[in-house]
């Protein structure tokens, strides 16, 4: 097709599609976003790729270019493609609003010689959370052992020139991974036999070290937003805007990195953002991209715009943006609007995201490094699997606040523990757990919750009682009195050492504690119903010493005396959960 014929690009009014790469560490994300850069690079400015704040800019026509290859003969409708640059959780969470995603799209990249992995599946619940299309990025095919280089060419092709047994390894891993998303409750199907776009999910192979099978994923990824998000992408003049950065920059002070998805920025609109401290209201000092000329280093500078329309990575400088948070809207204020309802409603993105903690008491602390992920947080410490409350108020009056031990916990989500911080934590008994993966942060909890259990367990074995009948089996009294030795049967219940042992019959008279139990001339720790064993009870102190035939006799049963505190304790500790 010549490239007359893909007229009329963006003439739907459409805006640029937003994608962005998750996926588990080492899959390689980062180098197949520099794959897709790469490529454009070498061939010059004429690829049309530009730099932008946290984002790079892919026109339709550099995208037509490099798929050409896939003859394919849909026209191109969006005006290009933005992919933010930093790949991971941190900016997918902060891409928001409102709870929902301001990726249209998502690249979820998953090495074939590993298959899912735990940021992988970490990655997909994000995705499910924030109802994200993505595409599969089958990465590293290369790696498949004899596996032949088609530098950039498009999978099919690529596949081609393989052997068989290239083509074999490929197949069983593919058919291996396809199953694992089905384990995770996710129908997917290598791309160009995918008929059910929006149902069953779309895997194109790659290498982002040769570049085969890139040319797919940018073509398919296009396509498919095309196709079925039309109303998404058409653009509409409301600014929509995410602040996904904030940073001081030398000479500029605090800047607040932003998506404009929709709309118009321009130089001096007045505009409010959620700060830590209540809203902020300020003007718009400079809308900065980065310089075109940044391959030649030229350090510092920026490319200054009077105004910029979406789809756009912007950097803002203002006087005032020291506490804004990542993660929330940026509003601008138009000539009727009220300025108090906007205020408002730029507080609202925070306090969403607080309404989801528990305000009656008890439960751990978060910490986390954005407003987004703190929301993937708190949204998965909530899930029913999970259910870990978490506590309002910070760092005040911690440790007497604290009363029971698993709650004197933080759960630090992808932000840096200082040594001081760990130093305090550990003088006031406040443990704090760190990690990048939510679910490990959940794991590293449970298994401690699961030692304060046994620890309380243990410490409170000896005054724990289970309840017990016995009967004295007839011809079985081998000592009368202290210690008592005798043959019982275990009528209910179970009988354990350190039982203390009371004779119901007679006014629940205490007659000591199990001291051992003997089953078949084997010492052994506990007897359950049904059992015949020997026990020999030893009194605590004088009181109790008792003697059989004056104090309780053959037809009296013998229990196990139990009172409120062994009750109490038998729940907190043996009971199994009711949740
Ligand atoms: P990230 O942590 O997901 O961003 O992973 P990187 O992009 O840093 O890649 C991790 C490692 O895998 C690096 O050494 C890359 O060079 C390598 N790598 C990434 N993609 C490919 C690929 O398609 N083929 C091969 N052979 N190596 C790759």
């Amino acid at each position: 097709l010549a490239p007359s014929e893909f007229i009329k690009e963006g003439g739907e009014n459409l805006r640029s599609i937003i994608c962005c790469i998750m996926g588990h560490v080492d899959s390689g994300k980062t180098k197949l976003l520099d794959c897709i850069r790469g490529t454009n690079v070498q061939e010059g400015e004429a690829g049309g790729i530009t730099q932008q704040i946290g984002a790079t800019y892919f026109p339709a026509k550099n995208i037509r270019e490099r798929t050409r290859e896939l003859k394919a003969d849909a026209k191109l409708k969006v005006p290009g493609l933005l992919v933010i640059d930093t790949p991971g959780h941190e900016s997918f969470t902060n891409l928001r609003s409102r709870g929902s995603s301001l990726c249209d799209l998502a690249i979820l990249v998953v090495d074939i010689k590993h298959g899912l992995e735990p940021q992988t599946i970490e990655s997909l619940n994000l995705l499910r959370m924030r109802n994200t299309e993505f595409i599969i990025a089958l990465n590293k095919v290369d790696r498949l052992y004899g596996w032949k280089t088609c530098k950039n060419a498009p999978i099919v092709k690529a596949m081609k020139q393989q052997n068989k047994d290239v083509t074999n390894e490929f197949n069983i891993r593919l058919t291996d991974i396809i199953t694992q998303f089905k384990e995770q409750g996710l129908n997917t199907e290598i791309y160009y036999k995918n008929k059910e776009m929006g149902e069953t999910f779309s895997i194109v192979p790659t290498s982002a070290k040769s570049g085969e099978g890139v040319p797919d994923l940018l073509l398919w990824l296009v396509q498919w937003a095309q196709k079925t998000m039309v109303e998404k992408l058409t653009y509409v003049d409301e600014v929509q805007c995410t602040v996904l950065e904030v940073k001081v920059i030398e000479g500029h002070g605090t800047t607040i990195d932003v998506v404009l998805v929709n709309g118009e920025l321009h130089e001096g609109d007045q505009i409010v953002v959620c700060g830590l401290q209540g809203p902020i209201v300020t003007t718009i000092r400079a809308l900065l991209t980065p310089h075109p000329m940044k391959e030649l280093r030229v350090k510092g500078t920026y490319l200054h715009h009077k105004e910029i329309k979406a789809a756009q990575g912007i950097k803002i400088t203002a006087q005032g943006l020291e506490h804004a948070i990542a993660g929330t809207s940026l509003h601008v204020v138009g000539p009727d609007d009220d300025i108090e309802a906007m205020k408002e409603s730029a507080m609202e993105d925070m306090e969403s995201v607080l309404s989801r903690i528990d305000k009656s008491g008890e439960g751990v602390y978060v910490q986390t490094s954005t407003l987004g992920s703190l929301e993937a947080l708190l949204e998965f410490l909530k899930t029913p699997a999970v259910n870990i409350p978490v506590s309002e108020g910070y760092n005040e009056g911690w440790s007497d606040a604290r009363e029971e031990k698993e709650y004197a916990t933080i759960l630090a989500f992808d932000v840096k523990v200082t040594t001081e911080a760990r130093e305090l934590a550990d003088e006031m008994g406040v443990k704090i757990f760190c990690a990048d993966i939510i679910y490990q942060l959940f794991n590293q909890f449970q298994v401690y919750i699961e030692n304060i259990k046994e620890e309380k367990k243990k410490e409170s074995a000896g005054e724990a009682v289970f309840p017990c009948v016995l009967q004295i089996l007839p011809n079985c009294v081998f000592n009368k009195r202290d210690p008592i030795i005798l043959g019982v049967k275990v009528h209910d219940g179970i009988l354990k050492i350190g039982t203390p042992i009371c004779v119901p019959g007679r006014e629940f008279t205490d007659i000591g504690r199990i001291a051992s139990i003997e089953n078949n001339h084997k010492p052994v720790d506990y007897a359950e119903k049904g059992d015949e064993v020997a026990i020999k009870i030893v009194a605590s102190n004088r009181e109790e010493q008792k003697m059989f035939g004056r104090h309780f006799d053959m037809e009296d049963e013998l229990v196990s005396h139990i009172s409120r505190r062994s009750i109490d304790i038998l729940k907190a500790d043996y009971m199994v959960s009711q949740g």
